[in-house]
């Protein structure tokens, strides 16, 4: 088991829910849009969240970033900042950031060639310690430590036999994360306050690189497939990648790095997140419904639309529910197409409809905890079953405070 890093008041590995991080793509600047799509990502829920501080106006704005959050949007998501190249003296410059911030998310890639790399790690780590912060030693594939990968490269060349290049690729990025992890050591940060990430684009090399550090070091380790791509692509290799490691118990935090359309929804890499933890039984976050796909059994849209109704019911419910009734996010609900499995999973969730099919009576059985309650029929159907799913909620999952 891995160790446990605190970022901010969220825990990190040992044994801990998975966390889901986010990160944001505003110009860290203008602190008013750059609050606002936290707080988004927040509420939606990433419980980090991180964001770039690239230039000295964007470092200068941080602890701003952070007031608004908690005066505006009253919102207290620890927030990570993300370094490359000028970490080093934008730490220094500005220790009100170097305060604000939970997390420094460093590259080692990008701290500098040389000496300087050695130094400009340094300084990175030691503003860690001065602020008694967590780093995280981001690796990515597209930034790796020219130096080390050469004279790895190098070596394996005189090897009587040569590895392909693509597996010395892979140690490279795993050396660079262990030997920074240690060396971050040797300056004197905790062991606690050390997590890892080693970030590629392809599938195969990112289960392959986890594994190798899940063997090699008790580090908690952050998840990501990089540069995952848009829309369905980069949800269904974001999901891919992560559920092979999840589901071996590697990974401690994971963000899905999903490219959004022009102008469109940032939450949705939170949404991902989540429900990839969901699907893998690894942690709750709303309850789910169970609609079966449709088929020419169900040529009316009537499905459609209720599974629609139901699952945006829920959601707009679960913000109240999270606070009022938390055991929700347990329940289980199906909507169901037609005779043929319509029963059978409604009977199996915790209340499910079973719409009628083609050629079917024109009524919807409803099932309670695996009894049949009522029949549904007429235009008020959707809202008859939203009701009932109240009801199920109000007599099954107690309010906070309530007592036993
Ligand atoms: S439950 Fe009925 S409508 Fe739904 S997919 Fe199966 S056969 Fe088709």
């Amino acid at each position: 088991m891995s160790a446990v890093c605190r970022v901010g008041d969220v825990p990190v590995g040992g044994g801990n829910p998975v966390v889901v991080q986010s990160m944001t793509n505003t110009d860290t600047k203008d602190a008013v849009a750059t609050a606002a799509q936290v707080a988004a990502l927040a509420e939606a829920g990433s419980e980090l969240v991180r964001i770039t501080v690239n230039n000295r106006e964007a470092a200068a704005k941080v602890p701003e970033i952070v007031e608004r959050l908690r005066d505006v949007h009253g919102v207290e998501v620890p927030i990570v900042g993300d370094f490359h190249y000028n970490g080093h003296t934008l730490l220094r410059e500005f220790p009100e950031t170097a305060d604000a911030l939970a997390k420094y998310r460093i590259n080692p890639g990008n701290v500098g060639r040389g000496a300087r790399h050695d130094a400009n790690f340094a300084t990175m780590i030691e503003a860690a310690i001065d602020h008694g912060k967590p780093v995280r030693v981001g690796v990515n594939a597209g930034s790796l430590d020219p130096e080390l990968l050469d004279g790895l490269m190098e070596e394996n060349a005189r090897r009587a036999d040569p590895v392909s290049a693509d597996e010395v690729l892979r140690e490279a990025m795993v050396a660079s994360a262990l030997t920074s992890a240690e060396a971050a050591e040797e300056i004197g940060l905790p062991h606690d306050r050390i997590i890892i990430s080693c970030k590629v684009s392809r599938l195969p090399d990112m289960v392959a690189v986890y594994r190798a550090l899940a063997a090699r070091c008790d580090y908690p380790l952050h998840l990501g497939l990089t540069e995952a791509g848009m829309g369905a692509k980069g949800i269904i290799a974001t999901t891919a990648a992560l559920s092979v490691l999840l589901e071996q118990g590697i990974g401690d935090t994971i963000r899905a790095s999903l490219t959004p359309e022009p102008g469109g929804d940032r939450t949705i890499e939170v949404r991902a997140c989540l429900d990839i933890l969901q699907s893998l039984g690894l942690r709750s976050f709303r309850p789910e419904v169970t609609a079966c796909p449709g088929c020419g059994r169900t040529t009316s849209s009537v499905f459609q639309e209720l599974a629609q109704a139901i699952q945006a019911h829920l959601d707009d419910r679960m913000a109240a529910w999270r606070v009022e009734r938390p055991g929700v996010v347990d329940m289980k609900v199906a909507v169901m197409g037609c005779i043929v499995n319509g029963p059978g999973e409604s009977r199996a969730a915790d209340i499910g409809i079973s719409l009628p099919g083609t050629g079917e009576e024109p009524r919807a059985p409803v099932y309670v905890d695996g009894e049949k309650v009522a029949t549904l029929e007429g235009p008020t159907l959707a809202e008859d079953f939203i009701a009932m799913v109240e009801e199920y909620v109000e007599s099954h999952y107690a309010p906070v405070g309530a007592g036993a």
